[in-house]
């Protein structure tokens, strides 16, 4: 271990803790371009600019400081070269700002809000920020579900021909997994219940003919078939349909129903995100940790996020082809 390990961490607290929270807070923290910049200099390098090639600290500053010349190598090292914001030509108040707007809204925001919000120019430019601020806002939940896990199939979206199936699983406690699906059946059940629950754990579901040892290996698996009136008593899928209908507001809601089937999973992944930390944590925390991830996060141009619209990552290519680009 470095010795300057413990320091170094510690000043990755300070940027998370101190964090505006507030629009307030956030304006006169981030007032110029000068203020951006000092803060993504120390989130990406720790307050002192390397060369990306050699790590070298020995450069010459050009361009009022957005680029750096190596001079062991003569590389050029951009601020925002290897990062999402690669190639960007707006300033970084500008994404700063847009970073505070989509972590401070509790339901996120829309490309037509964004763009309304913003001033942007054109719903394009909204679109692409969204995607690749999305990227950045969304971490993958590593611990599986355990708790009186429930488990179902939702439609989401569409007229009725059009809706996409999503396989849904709720813990007592509220975290929630999400995957866009093609097909219910017992291998693409058994990919997500993999990722997503726990082995030791009771599954309950419907009657459906899926969820059986394929799908749900060793894991004990409550069957319960109920009638509507049953239902209205005491629904046993109550978890998962109060989250169902929360989703489904969501996508209407917030995203006027527009999202297309291709990009669904994107949706569903900040959708889960934010929904597994709405008792959490606080909007300091997750813009600061969203401009980390930025800083981290490989370029993203707009055919990777045209071309590569996510699949659930655990299902098999087999049983998920990326959704045909429509008009
Ligand atoms: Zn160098």
């Amino acid at each position: 271990m470095p010795k300057t390990s413990s320091k170094d961490k510690r000043d990755k607290d300070d940027l998370w803790r101190n964090f505006p929270k507030t629009a307030p807070e956030f304006e006169a923290r981030f007032a110029t371009e000068a203020d951006c910049i000092a803060y993504w200099i120390e989130a990406r390098w720790g307050g002192t600019p390397a060369c990306a090639k050699c790590q070298g600290t020995r450069l010459w500053t050009e361009r009022d400081g957005i680029l750096f010349e190596c001079r062991d190598c003569g590389h050029q090292t951009s601020l925002t070269s290897g990062t999402l914001l690669e190639k960007t030509r707006k300033p970084f108040k500008v994404w700063f700002r847009a970073v505070f707007e989509i972590s401070s809204r509790r339901n996120g925001i829309s490309a037509k809000d964004l763009e309304r919000i913003m001033g942007f120019g054109s719903y394009k430019t909204a679109w692409t920020w969204l995607h690749k601020i999305r990227a950045a806002l969304v971490t993958p939940d590593r611990e599986p579900l355990s708790k009186g896990v429930e488990i179902d199939e939702a439609f989401v979206g569409g007229k009725r021909a059009g809706k996409s199936m999503v396989l849904v699983a709720t813990e007592t406690d509220g975290r929630i997994r999400l995957a866009h699906a093609l097909t219910n059946d017992a291998e693409t059940l058994k990919a997500f219940v993999d990722a997503s629950v726990a082995p030791e754990t009771t599954v309950t579901s419907d009657g459906h003919a899926g969820y059986n040892a394929t799908s749900l290996g060793e894991r004990d698996h409550d069957a319960i078939v109920q009638t509507p009136a049953e239902r209205r008593v005491k629904d046993s899928l109550q978890t998962i349909h109060w989250t169902v209908s929360q989703l489904k507001r969501w996508l209407l809601g917030t995203h006027a129903g527009a999202v297309k089937p291709r990009y669904l999973q994107a949706y569903l992944d900040e959708f889960a995100f934010r929904w597994n930390r709405r008792k959490t944590n606080g909007v300091g925390r997750i813009a600061a940790r969203t401009i980390g991830n930025l800083v981290n996060h490989a370029p993203l141009t707009i055919r990777a996020i045209i071309q590569g619209a996510t699949p659930y990552p655990h299902f098999v290519a087999a049983k998920y082809t990326v959704p045909e680009l429509t008009a």
